[in-house]
């Protein structure tokens, strides 16, 4: 069945598709009750997000667009040391997208929700004219519970602080791009909910001063971002920077910088020094943490704070956040 402009009137089509699709999958007690606003039972502090997935394709190696939906959204709530709890969803469909696919995208988001441990509790849908999007976009809200005493962020970074990024670069990115070329490789986009391995950081009660998921704009707009907030300057050792031969070799060839390459299951963590072997030995016992390798550390306050890479050969050269438009419609 392709989707019409009648399964957005609201009327018995959207019902049918609601039924048919997304309730049939999404089902739990909060979702099922169908009402204008979902009553769900909460915490002192939440924590919120919100984002707009809009990858074209909408299927792409190692992922879709519902697994993305998912992995972006708890990702940003897991930084801020929260535990996810609730989701929206909104789809925006366009004329003529197969419905086979879309249930397809629906069973993934829900099974990547079950791995996150969110539930979906509430939707919209909304069908737009053949052409005016490329298949489907996907809007989500993302609730967590932040735990008393837990308090995240790059301000909280010290001098002597190090740096771990949880694994190799690119990957994702070069699965986007390289299906859009129509490129032959082995990568798979590394999409991936990673609560495991905030969850065991945080229990650890470990010096975490702050974490960030690399998404767009990649290692090198994260770290600008954190030596900005800090005031500090950043230095990382260029060769200690994890990324894998095949995505080394698509980056040389076309010419790209994985320091400005996006990920959608990669973070970077910094933790004070005596606590920095311990937190790269839970990362990497962690389901997406295995590759996870210190690359740097905080030096002094700066007057004018910024990512210094040490180069392979021993120069120093600073490196600036990602300018420009980068890779559109990545996430
Ligand atoms: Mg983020």
């Amino acid at each position: 069945m392709k989707i019409t402009m009648a399964h957005g009137s609201g009327g018995d089509s959207t019902s049918k598709l609601i039924s048919g699709v997304f309730s049939k999958h999404f089902s739990n007690k909060y979702l099922d009750k169908l009402g204008d606003s979902a009553v769900v039972p909460g915490a002192s502090r939440l924590a919120m997000t919100t984002d707009s997935f809009v990858v074209n394709p909408i299927f792409f190696p190692g992922g879709d667009i519902g697994r993305l939906s998912v992995c972006g959204t708890v990702n940003d709530l897991l930084m801020s040391g929260a535990v996810p709890k609730y989701l929206t969803a909104g789809f925006v469909l366009e004329e003529g997208l197969d419905t086979e696919d879309l249930e397809k995208i629906v069973e993934s988001l829900q099974k990547t929700a079950e791995e996150a441990g969110v539930q979906v509790v509430t939707g919209d849908t909304k069908v737009v004219e053949k052409g005016a999007i490329g298949g489907l976009i996907i809007n989500t809200a993302g609730v967590g519970f932040v735990p008393e005493g837990i308090d995240l962020g790059p301000e909280k970074i010290k001098t002597g602080d190090r740096i771990i990024v949880s694994g190799y670069l690119g990957d994702h990115h070069v699965a986007i791009l390289g299906s859009r070329l129509g490129i032959e490789n082995d990568i798979v986009s590394d999409a991936a909910p990673l609560g495991e391995m905030t969850r065991a950081l945080m229990e650890a009660g470990l010096g975490i001063r702050a974490m960030r998921d690399v998404t767009r704009g990649g290692l090198g707009t994260v770290l600008n971002e954190f030596a900005e907030s800090s005031g500090k300057e950043i230095r990382v050792e260029e060769s200690f920077i994890p990324v894998s031969p095949t995505v080394k070799d698509f980056c040389g060839i076309l010419g790209l910088d994985v320091l400005y390459m996006g990920n959608e299951g990669k973070m970077i963590v910094v933790v004070s020094p005596e606590d920095a072997d311990s937190a790269l030995e839970i990362m990497r016992s962690s389901k997406y943490g295995e590759n996870a390798v210190g690359i740097g550390e905080v030096m002094e306050d700066s007057d004018s704070p910024a990512l210094v890479l040490r180069t392979e050969i021993g120069g120093l050269r600073t490196v600036g956040p990602l300018y420009g438009e980068g890779l559109p419609r990545i996430c």
